[in-house]
């Protein structure tokens, strides 16, 4: 792999993720709530997907009582923003770690289940063709979403 692509997409600063989720909440007349803040907040900070029902437990032990409708409620918007990913293969939550310009158009994540890490990368070409093959097909993309397991470089060397 293109070593200065991985390089890229590891450093995805969430401080555009703060400043989006701000224009997202707006765009959608509603606001970032400090509880929506704090959720975002936390996925951010955990470098990696978390679990919802961990996700409670870490806002539980920083005194916030919520109840997992409340926590998913949070999630899904998070995820129809585009600005938190869904890893089905984890059944677990990660903050968004493109670029600002390119995270609507889909994310590729790669899980490697052995150390539950993902990274996620953005292609404009995998995602261009995705958009181009289904379309000849007739089939009307609304989201895409790619996940690919395997094994990270790091479980690879052990
Ligand atoms: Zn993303
Ligand atoms: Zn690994």
């Amino acid at each position: 792999m293109n070593k200065s692509r991985e390089q890229k997409t590891d450093a995805g600063k969430p401080e555009w993720l703060m400043a989006e989720a701000e224009h997202y909440c707006s765009a959608q007349g509603t606001q970032l709530t400090s509880l929506r803040r704090l959720v975002l907040e936390t996925l951010i900070k955990a470098r990696g997907p978390v679990k919802a029902y961990d996700l409670l437990e870490v806002l539980r032990e920083l005194g916030h009582r919520l109840t997992p409708s409340t926590v998913y409620r949070i999630l899904d918007f998070f995820l129809r923003g585009g600005l938190v990913h869904k890893v089905n293969a984890l059944n677990a939550y990660v903050a968004c770690r493109c670029e600002p310009q390119a995270h609507r158009h889909g994310p590729v994540i790669l899980v490697c289940p052995d150390c539950r890490t993902t990274t996620e990368i953005n292609d404009r070409h995998l995602n261009e063709s995705i958009f181009e093959r289904l379309g000849v097909l007739g089939f009307k993309i609304k989201t895409v979403s790619v996940e690919v397991r395997g094994v990270c470089p790091k479980c690879a060397k052990v």
